[in-house]
């Protein structure tokens, strides 16, 4: 595997995901070249996994990473022989790490596979700096041998969206969470990455919140990813959701400073698969209402979330405002079909380009007079095809 290649399954299996993208990957081989750099023996290296529990949410509600992805890279591990491993996070200020060890299936985990947990928040923090800025980080985190990230691609109410760079808030102390806020998180983020960075991310795509880290709004993305450079990783995240890197702060400053590379269109992106899980009604509101916009029949799973993400982003711009419901048609239903209104009806004149017709989106409405290609179709594809127009 190089710097610059993103692997990315799709599905809901998510042991038998996790271990196909591992082998695919070759973490095995990343990690013996890191105990090759650092003269120690492969089955000595001391590995930490760094999962995304912000609080004892559900994997489900969007907000933290799937036990069973970590039960799996867990197994994947262990078969090859390492097995000096820490499972290692920190919640958010206000909430107990145990709770969400317990609640969320780590602790049982733990106990199985015997991998210890470690609540970075009662651990020792020594100060690194760089630049002007301190922080407190986790003694066992700057310990480590080889680090495991394993973020949720989801939103973030501030920075717009997290995954790799910002997971790593969870190894410093609830101080430093605090003082990073004050700092804007942007830079901050960026720094700490700079000071400590993971080898390896493995982020748990399944099914993250479309605005907030707390979750409550799942939408069901369908998918695993893995890669080596975290700004990568992050970058291919922040197009997931229909945002350029240019608008994450901490992205922009990451690849200025040296952590990692924003240029997805260097990116080797290669998909082990379709998404071909049919698409289900959400249980989130405002996924629910964002779909009114959409005309679908027989959508795959990860297609429909990425149109769902630029309808998001739509909201967020005040575009959607005044568009007709549907504006959008979507899934193997339409194929062959010229449109999902027929005739339909008029349009407003202040949105002039949304036609009386919908948008195709996906390789599926190829045959509609407009559509955006793609198989899934992309959010920042339907983004820019809507700005184009
Ligand atoms: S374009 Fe591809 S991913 Fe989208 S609904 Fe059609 S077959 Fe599924």
């Amino acid at each position: 595997m190089n710097r610059n290649d993103i692997f990315v399954i799709y599905g809901t299996t998510l042991s038998a995901m996790t271990a196909e993208l591992l082998e695919k990957a070759d973490l095995k081989e990343q990690i013996l070249e890191k105990a090759d750099a650092l003269g120690i023996k492969p089955s000595g290296m001391k590995i930490g996994l760094k999962p995304n529990l912000v609080g004892a949410i559900p994997a489900e509600q969007g907000a933290t990473t799937h036990v069973e992805i970590v039960r799996a890279l867990v197994l994947y591990l262990q078969a090859e022989g390492f097995r000096n491993l820490l499972i290692l996070e920190g919640s958010w200020v206000g909430d107990r790490t145990e709770r969400a060890f317990k609640s969320l299936g780590y602790e049982a985990l733990s106990r199985e596979y015997h991998v210890p947990l470690l609540d970075t928040k009662k651990d020792h923090f020594i100060k690194k700096s760089y630049e002007e800025i301190e922080m407190e980080i986790s003694k066992a985190a700057l310990s480590l041998d080889f680090l495991i990230n394993l973020p949720v691609l989801k939103g973030h109410c501030q920075t717009k969206m997290t995954g790799a760079l910002k997971n790593l808030k969870g190894i410093i102390s609830d101080n430093e969470k605090r003082h990073f806020h004050s700092l804007g998180l942007h830079k901050p983020i960026a720094y700490l990455n700079k000071l400590i960075c993971a080898d390896f991310v493995l982020v748990d795509g399944i099914c993250g919140d479309l605005d907030f880290e707390e979750g409550g709004n799942p939408v069901a993305m369908n998918r695993i990813l893995c890669g080596l450079d975290s700004v990568l990783i992050d970058s291919y995240i922040a197009d997931t959701m229909g945002y350029a890197p240019d608008d994450i702060g901490y992205l922009t400053i990451a690849d200025k400073i040296g952590v990692g590379s924003k240029h997805l269109e260097q990116a080797n992106i290669l998909e082990l698969n379709q998404d071909t899980t049919k698409t289900k009604p959400s249980s989130s509101r405002r996924v629910r209402k964002l779909a009114e916009y959409v005309a679908e029949r027989d959508a795959c799973s990860a297609c429909y979330a990425n149109l769902i993400q630029a309808l998001a982003r739509l909201e967020d711009t005040g575009k959607l405002h005044g568009m007709e419901k549907p504006s959008f048609a979507i899934g193997q239903g339409f194929r062959e079909k010229k449109s999902c209104t027929g005739t339909g009806a008029g349009i407003s004149s202040e949105n002039s380009f949304y036609q009386k017709s919908c948008i195709g989106a996906g390789n599926c409405t190829r045959s509609f007079s407009r559509y955006v290609p793609g198989c899934p179709v992309r959010a920042a594809d339907i983004l820019s095809f809507l700005s184009d127009l």
